[in-house]
């Protein structure tokens, strides 16, 4: 059975390039009939933030990505939280020590900078460790009395030169390196008696039978180490199989995507909006800015993979069945933002006038408060497709609710024309005659008037948009005319020739 995971660490809002990644599992993990897993990955204590878990969990709820297992999912491979799984590391990491595949070290952060000060691209490996303080170089008395002590120490991973590391990557092929470019990573700290990443990941990965491990780029360096691990621990059979997944690179196109670039573009890379507790920073979301979900999840669906055709709309559930891992790029993907909001203004087009005047209603009452749903749904009809976001509507329909206060002077002195007073004066004499107003008849019957009259349509219509709209935009002059009704028309009017 397929399982995959998403493993964020919580040290704060989750960023697009995660956001992609959780998405690229779930569809890997729904066309294989398979598992996808929620795993928090808090080891690290000094970069935890308060909040972030739920963050991320309130995210994937708003974005429709649904997980089966794990954080606040449940689940029979618990407990889901690294911070709650200590001693299953400790036994793991007992397990190497006792394999002398990994060893004990006691070097002090001064110590190591010493050494990295007098060694050129010093790293702490098999031509340096016999250098330093460690279980290697010490005898098994002297060790146990440094613990025995107090003394704060590491287990460090035991990395033998010359060993050739192959990582079969599902993008990539088969990415090789040397054993003798890493270092003996640390793996675990008895200063909080916690795991680092690298063990902690391999160790629930095993445990919790991960077949894909599906990430982004950034861990592809890391993937021989997990490699070596996943050997060290004789679990080379079920070891799972790798897909690094390319950077999100900036909308230039060069380098990666990062935080500060939502800030320089004053568009969000995060899913909600997120108040940062330690600094207190606001950074916008795309919920908060408007965006639809279906948007997000379309628009990031694209970045890195495409289905090979010229269809660009995809629901989930339509993208399920047509994902495959093994063509995603290997190259970058440029975080083209502005193809963010076409694909807003395309779900704006597919969604019904009914379900955005749904999200139009509450602006709208804010200024109209006892405003009809049924007038609203109206509105939305004639101008939804017009937009990229619900929060355009009001700015372009106000005119439709409330009744202009002030004409716009630039319009008036190009379409208010000397004999306007006169033929809009006579226009209101026209609709006043008219019983029934629907958009048809009026058409009809000013039309005749025009043609009688022989007056240029076109300054007549300018003319008679000023007074109902106040400026020289909007739908069709009748459909303005019909929603507005006979007495509300001829009320701006006579109001404007005032
Ligand atoms: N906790 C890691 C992260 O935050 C997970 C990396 C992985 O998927 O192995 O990205």
């Amino acid at each position: 059975r397929v399982r995959v995971r998403f493993a964020p660490s919580p040290t704060g809002a989750l960023h697009i390039g995660g956001v992609r990644t959780a998405l690229y599992n779930y569809l890997f993990a729904r066309q294989h009939g398979g598992d996808l897993v929620f795993r928090i990955e808090d080891t690290d204590s000094n970069r935890f933030v308060p909040g972030a878990e739920e963050y991320i969990i309130e995210s994937f709820r708003w974005l429709g990505i649904k997980f089966d297992e794990g954080v606040s999912f449940g689940g029979n491979h618990g407990p889901y939280r690294q911070s709650e799984r200590r001693d299953i590391y400790k036994t793991y990491v007992k397990q190497l020590l006792d394999a002398g595949k990994a060893y004990i070290a006691f070097d002090t952060p001064e110590e190591l900078e010493a050494k990295r000060k007098e060694t050129d691209n010093f790293q702490y490996d098999a031509r340096t460790r016999m250098q330093m303080r460690n279980s290697l170089t010490m005898s098994k008395e002297e060790v146990e009395a440094l613990i025995a002590g107090g003394n704060q120490y590491v287990v460090r991973f035991l990395i033998e030169p010359g060993v050739a590391v192959h990582v079969d990557d599902l993008i990539r092929g088969d990415v090789r390196i040397m054993s003798d470019i890493l270092d003996d990573k640390v793996l675990y700290k008895s200063a909080d008696e916690l795991p680092t990443y690298h063990l902690a990941n391999i160790v629930d990965d095993h445990l919790m039978e991960i077949t894909h491990v599906i990430r982004g780029e950034e861990w592809l360096p890391s993937a021989p180490l997990h490699v070596l691990l996943y050997r060290a621990f004789g679990w080379e059979d079920t070891m799972p199989r790798f897909a690094h997944l390319p950077l999100l690179l900036k909308p230039e196109g060069k380098g990666k995507l990062s935080k500060r670039d939502g800030d320089r573009l004053g568009f969000p890379v995060f899913p909600l909006e997120w108040h940062d507790p330690k600094t207190g920073e606001v950074s916008s979301g795309y919920r908060e800015s408007g965006y639809f979900p279906e948007a997000i999840v379309n628009f990031l669906a694209l970045l890195g993979w495409n289905p090979g055709t010229e269809q660009e709309l995809f629901s989930l559930d339509e993208l399920v069945p047509l994902f495959d891992i093994t063509k995603c790029s290997k190259a970058g993907a440029r975080f083209d933002y502005q193809k963010c909001i076409w694909f807003n203004h395309e779900y704006i087009l597919k969604k019904t006038p009914e379900e955005i005047a749904a999200l139009f209603a509450p602006i709208v009452r804010e200024h109209v408060p006892g405003e009809t749903t049924e007038r609203i749904t109206e509105v939305t009809r004639m101008m939804k497709d017009r937009v990229s976001f619900v929060s355009e509507l009001w700015p372009l329909c106000s005119f439709f609710f409330e009744a202009p206060s002030t004409y716009d002077e630039k319009t008036r002195k190009k379409r208010w024309k000397e004999d306007s007073p006169a033929q809009m004066a006579e226009l209101i004499a026209v609709l006043e005659g008219i019983d029934d107003f629907s958009m048809e008849n009026q058409e009809r019957v000013v039309e005749q008037w025009i043609e009688e009259k022989d007056y240029k349509l076109g300054n007549i219509m300018n003319a008679w948009r000023l007074m109902l709209v106040g400026e020289g935009k909007g739908p069709g002059m009748f459909d303005i005319s019909a929603f507005l009704g006979k007495e509300e028309t001829i009320k701006r009017m006579k109001k404007a020739l005032e």
